[in-house]
């Protein structure tokens, strides 16, 4: 293996001391509200995650657990009180949400400026128009990833594997503002591999156990994985076969790549949240 391992544990670690040095400087703590319907096993894993890693961050992290039975009514008034409090700066709705409830209705409802995920239409719309944002925290992740690899993206060709509201597209409207040539691949794509081949920064994130093979990525490309997949055996892998990516410039492991800045740069915008709010 010659690619260069992108540590994106160590790369977190580093953000999440800048926010920790910036959010003292503050004469206010920022806050962040997470709110958790329900009781999904790995939702709560996150949510619990998300709350410690806020709180060393020096932010003020609250989380609000509702019953599973909480109906949208319910949930959206949760939503607006939290829009009216002056002392919350970022609001997560943790998903997926219970069926009853329209994820859709809960993410318009948040407050633009709160909204710490980045979802909310007037963010997405932003954000297609290279306006300052609060950006999705994974893509957010693997743009600076990609800045740590020192790529340079103007001209480069990048293709994203993936094209979800929370993934792909965000990812390939930065990469296009970073001036990259982007081609945005999904499940009806011809010859993947052939496609993959051809760029020089390959951002996967597909959610299929080890489908990008080797012998798709060119020497001496990127490799962002932002997959995360359990095997049989237990395992968590990417969506790129790790091991036959020895010839990349650089790649991501799983764990330890993309998953560690999502929630480093949901801090992140908690804090940019709350300095433009309260400049
Ligand atoms: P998603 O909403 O399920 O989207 C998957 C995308 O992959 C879709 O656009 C789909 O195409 C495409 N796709 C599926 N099978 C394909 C195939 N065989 N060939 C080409 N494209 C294919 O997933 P997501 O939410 O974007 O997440 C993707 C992966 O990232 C998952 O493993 C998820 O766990 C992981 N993830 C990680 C983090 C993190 O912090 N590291 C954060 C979020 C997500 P169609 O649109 O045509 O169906």
């Amino acid at each position: 293996m010659t690619a260069r391992i992108l540590d994106g544990r160590a790369l977190a670690a580093t953000l999440r001391a800048e926010i920790l040095a910036r959010a003292q400087a503050l004469p206010y703590r920022p806050g962040l509200a997470v709110v958790l319907v329900g009781a999904d096993p790995a939702s709560s894993v996150y949510v619990r995650s998300k709350d410690r890693a806020a709180r060393e961050a020096g932010l003020d992290a609250r989380t609000i657990r509702l019953p599973a039975e909480t109906s949208q009514a319910e949930l959206l008034a949760v939503v607006q009180q939290l829009n009216d409090d002056p002392s919350v700066d970022g609001i997560l709705v943790q998903l997926p949400l219970p069926p009853a409830i329209a994820a859709r209705a809960v993410i318009e409802a948040i407050d633009p400026a709160k909204d710490v995920d980045g979802f909310h239409p007037l963010n997405v719309g932003r954000l297609q128009d290279n306006l300052p944002v609060l950006t999705p925290c994974t893509p957010r992740g693997v743009m600076k990833l990609l800045a740590h690899a020192g790529v340079t993206l103007a001209g480069a060709r990048a293709i994203v594997l993936g094209r979800s509201a929370i993934v792909g597209k965000p990812v390939a409207s930065l990469l296009l503002a970073q001036n990259a040539t982007v081609t945005i691949a999904h499940s009806r794509t011809h010859d993947l591999a052939a496609e993959c081949r051809r760029a020089d920064v390959v951002v996967a994130a597909v959610g299929r156990a080890e489908m990008v093979r080797g012998d798709w990525i060119a020497p001496g490309a990127t490799v962002i994985d932002v997959g995360i997949n359990r095997l049989d055996d237990g395992r968590l892998v990417g969506d790129v076969a790790y091991d036959e990516c020895g010839h990349a410039a650089a790649i991501t492991p799983v764990p330890g790549g993309v998953g560690p800045l999502t929630i480093a740069c949901l801090l992140e915008n908690t804090l940019l949240a709350a300095e433009a709010r309260r400049k």
